[in-house]
């Protein structure tokens, strides 16, 4: 059976109620933070706290988070805890454990990757479980061992990844190893401890999002999980390729969640971001010349999703705005081809792009006709 993040979020705050520490509930993605635009990790609801040096008790945290960086993971949930370096031995093994225990993933299957000076860490590890680690003297693409938190907070993390060998994909080559670029190996989430010189406390921090987590039985395309499924199967039975379909749900996502804070589409800030975001899907659609595709799509997520119907009006009207707005900027796009048909290529397309916001995948014709690659 595939097991939900849902499911998995409700196991985890009763994994560490029953063990009696505290639970921070999910909360707004918005922030006051001026370093962050959103809340997009499970430290930042402690970073206050942890710059005045306050006493954290043991905190499970659940947050939904928002990278404006990513497709796939745009929206993801991550779980993480929060204490004083004192319960070090403690929250380790009760982190671990849940791994093991919740999220099904075989002891054997674990391995650490830690900073080669974190000797401490290394102890920690070797007293925790017996699991092979490696070391690196700096972060790669694939693990992270040092952190920093933004320039008004004056602590850092140093720390280790938690990875784990995936059981259904084999060795890629005989030098297959932890380091590869395949995904045989994947970080999971990262132990780290965060060290304030200011006021000379150590805090710990777990951080590990639960679609990686689910990874382990679900392979690591999220819309292997079957509510993305069911959307992706939805959208792609209106003609959608599977790419286009996947791309737009992954937006759409990111854009039900902004409509839900309260974010308004706009030039500033977060607004920004919800009407990039608006545009991209926008563009995706429009190029299947079928305008009844908006409408068909957000009916496909409201069916699958409930949780849709409150926004979907809004969402609607955001896209058929700048659905409007775009085709007018194509027809005028298409007037400036008609009298500049003389000039280069590549400076077309530039002014295309600049000044009508006219896609770079777009190809023209011979006769100047605007049509999609
Ligand atoms: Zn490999």
């Amino acid at each position: 059976m595939i097991i939900e993040v849902e499911e998995i979020v409700l196991k985890f705050t009763n994994y560490y109620k029953s063990l009696n520490y505290s639970i921070l509930d999910d909360d707004s993605i918005i922030t006051d933070d001026p370093t962050l635009l959103f809340i997009n990790s499970t430290i930042a609801r402690v970073k206050e706290e942890i710059q005045v040096g306050e006493n954290l008790d043991s905190t499970a945290i659940v947050q939904q988070c928002f990278r404006n960086n990513m497709t796939d993971y745009m929206m993801f949930t991550m779980l993480g805890v929060a204490s004083l370096a004192t319960e070090a031995n403690r929250v380790m093994k009760d982190w671990i454990n849940f791994i093991k225990e919740v999220g099904n993933i075989p002891e054997d299957n674990l391995f650490a990757v830690i900073h080669s000076q974190d000797g401490m860490l290394i102890d920690l590890w070797k007293k925790t479980i017996s699991r092979p680690y490696y070391t690196l003297d700096q972060n790669t693409d694939k693990y992270t061992v040092r952190w920093k938190y933004g320039e008004c907070y004056d602590f850092y993390g140093v720390g280790m990844s938690l990875a784990y060998i995936h059981p259904n994909r084999p060795k890629c080559n005989d030098s297959c190893d932890f380091f590869c670029d395949c995904d045989r190996h994947l970080a999971l989430g990262n132990f780290i401890i965060i060290n304030n010189p200011i006021i000379n406390k150590q805090y710990i921090d777990i951080g590990f999002g639960v679609e990686r987590l689910l990874s382990y039985k679900n392979g690591i395309d999220y819309f292997n999980f079957e509510s993305n499924k069911k959307n992706l199967l939805g959208v792609i039975s209106l003609g959608l390729n599977k790419e286009d379909a996947k791309y737009i749900l992954s937006f759409m996502k990111g854009i039900k969640k902004l409509v839900e804070e309260g974010i308004v589409p706009g030039n500033k800030k977060q607004g920004y971001i919800l009407k990039s975001l608006i545009k991209k899907i926008v563009i995706n659609i429009a190029k299947y010349n079928k305008s009844s595709l908006f409408d068909d799509i957000t009916k496909v997520l409201v069916m699958q999703d409930p949780s849709y119907k409150l926004y979907i009006n809004d969402i609607q009207c955001y896209l058929q705005k700048y659905y409007n707005n775009y085709k007018k900027n194509i027809d005028s796009a298409k007037k400036f081809l008609k009298v500049n048909s003389g000039m280069g290529s590549t400076e077309l397309m530039y002014i295309l792009q600049d000044r009508f916001g006219v896609p770079y995948n777009i190809v023209m014709d011979a006769d100047n006709t605007i049509t999609y690659k």
